[in-house]
C-alpha cells in the first residue's frame, strides 16, 4: 500500500486473527464505512460478527490465505502471534503494518534488543536454550526473575517467576527458547500507545497506569499519576524511535515499567493493546480507528483524553455472566462484552470503562 492513495468506502480490510482486538478494528472500520473479512483457524472468532465474512481455516492452508488475500484491498492482524509463513502467504503490497514488526515482536529477545539500539533500557536478560543455559542465567542475572518462553506466550502465559535460588531448583528449562530476565522493582506500569502514518506523522495518546494480576492486564487508569508523567518524554522518545525505525504504518505499542531509575521498557505489540480500550470513549479518536485510518490512508485524529479521569477494568472468567449489572451503577459505565462463548477462568470477556469531568480526589486536591 506504499504512497497509494487512501482507500475509498465499501474497499475490504482483512483482519489476521479473531479475537476482541479483531472485532473493535472491524467496528471502527464499519463504521468508516469499509467492508472487513476475518481469517483465524477455527474457534471462539468473536471477530466474525463484526465482519462481512470470516475465513476459519488454519495458519497453514496457504491456499485459504491466498484465496482470503483476493478479497482484501489491504490486510493487517489483531494478534502478534500469527505465524510468520501464514503471513508470507499473503502479497506483501497487501500487509500494514510491515510484518518485519511482527517478526521482531514475536521474540522477546529480538525485541529487547530492537529497542535496547535505539536508547531503551532493559531489565538485565539472557537468553536460555538449555538447562546449562538456566543455570548460568540464575547466576548472572539473579533472583528474584522470571523465566518467559522467548515466542508465543501472552497475558502471563509461558512465564515461571522465580523469587529465590531455592525455589528455580523446582523450575525446569521447559525445552523452548526462553529468557530469563531480573525482576523490576517498579512504581507502577504504563504503555506508549501510537499511530502512525504512512508519510510518518506520528499520534500518540496519553498513558494510563496499569496493573497486572498473573501477568495479565486488569486495570488502566487515567491520569497515571506523577511517577509515570515524569517518565511519559523519554519512553514517547524510546516509542517513536521504534516506529520510525520499523518503518510502522498503523498503532505499536510499547509497555514500560515506571521505576525509580527512569522508564525500563518491558516488551511491545505491533498492534492496538488493552490498555488502549479506554481511547474509544476516553480519547478524540480510538486506537481502533486511528490503525484503520492509518492501514487505509485516511488522516490520523486527534488523540487528546476527553475526561479528566478514566478507569478501564477487564471483565474476566465467569464475571461476565452477569456484566449486564454494571450497568446499573453510577459511574458512567461503557460495557463492552465480546460475545465469547464460553467464560473460563482467566479469559478476557470483554471490559468497562468510567469516564469522569471530575479530577481523582488525589489529583484535584
Ligand atoms: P509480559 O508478558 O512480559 O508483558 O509480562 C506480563 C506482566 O508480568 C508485566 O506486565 C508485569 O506485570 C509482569 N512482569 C513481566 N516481566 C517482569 C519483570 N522483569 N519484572 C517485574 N514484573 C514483570
Amino acid at each position: 500500500m506504499a504512497n497509494s492513495a487512501p482507500l475509498p468506502p465499501g474497499s475490504t480490510i482483512g483482519i489476521l486473527g479473531g479475537g476482541q482486538l479483531g472485532r473493535m478494528l472491524a467496528m471502527a472500520a464499519v463504521q468508516l464505512g469499509y467492508r472487513c473479512i476475518g481469517y483465524a483457524p477455527a474457534g471462539d472468532n468473536v471477530a466474525a460478527s463484526a465482519c462481512d465474512d470470516f475465513f476459519e481455516n488454519g495458519w497453514g492452508d496457504t491456499a485459504a490465505l491466498a484465496a482470503f488475500a483476493t478479497k482484501c484491498d489491504v490486510v493487517t492482524w489483531e494478534f502478534e502471534n500469527v505465524p510468520l509463513s501464514a503471513v508470507e502467504a499473503i502479497p506483501t503490497t497487501l500487509l500494514v503494518p510491515d510484518p518485519k514488526a511482527l517478526e521482531i515482536a514475536q521474540d522477546r529477545l529480538s525485541e529487547k534488543r530492537f529497542v535496547e539500539e535505539l536508547g531503551a533500557v532493559c531489565a538485565p536478560y539472557l537468553r536460555v536454550e538449555s538447562d546449562d543455559d538456566f543455570a548460568r542465567a540464575l547466576e548472572r542475572v539473579g533472583t528474584p526473575g522470571i523465566l518467559k518462553t522467548a515466542r508465543d506466550g501472552y497475558d502471563g502465559k509461558g512465564q515461571w517467576r522465580i523469587a529465590s535460588a531455592h525455589e528455580a531448583e523446582g523450575v525446569r528449562f521447559p525445552g523452548q527458547a526462553c529468557i530469563y530476565e531480573g525482576m523490576v522493582n517498579f512504581e507502577t506500569e504504563f504503555s506508549v500507545i501510537l499511530a502512525r502514518a504512512e508519510d510518518g506523522a506520528m499520534r500518540i495518546w496519553d498513558s494510563s497506569a496499569n496493573t497486572h494480576d498473573s501477568g495479565m492486564l486488569v486495570h488502566s487508569v487515567l491520569p497515571a499519576g506523577s511517577v509515570v508523567e515524569s517518565q511519559i518524554a523519554q519512553a514517547r522518545q524510546i516509542a517513536e524511535k521504534t516506529a520510525d525505525a520499523l518503518g510502522y504504518v498503523g498503532v505499536l505499542t510499547l509497555e514500560f515499567f515506571a521505576t525509580q531509575q527512569g522508564p525500563v521498557f518491558n516488551e511491545m505489540a505491533p498492534r492496538v493493546h488493552n490498555s488502549g480500550h479506554w481511547t474509544i470513549e476516553g480519547a478524540a479518536t480510538s486506537q481502533f480507528e486511528n490503525h484503520i485510518r492509518a492501514i487505509c490512508g485516511l488522516p490520523l485524529g486527534g488523540t487528546e483524553t476527553r475526561f479528566a479521569s478514566i478507569d478501564m477494568r477487564n471483565i474476566v472468567g465467569e464475571d461476565a455472566l452477569s456484566a449486564h449489572k454494571i450497568l446499573a451503577e453510577g459511574g458512567e459505565p461503557h460495557l463492552h462484552l465480546y460475545g465469547k462463548r464460553e467464560a473460563r477462568e482467566g479469559r478476557k470477556m470483554g471490559h468497562v470503562t468510567r469516564v469522569s469531568h471530575d479530577k481523582p480526589p488525589e489529583e484535584s486536591a
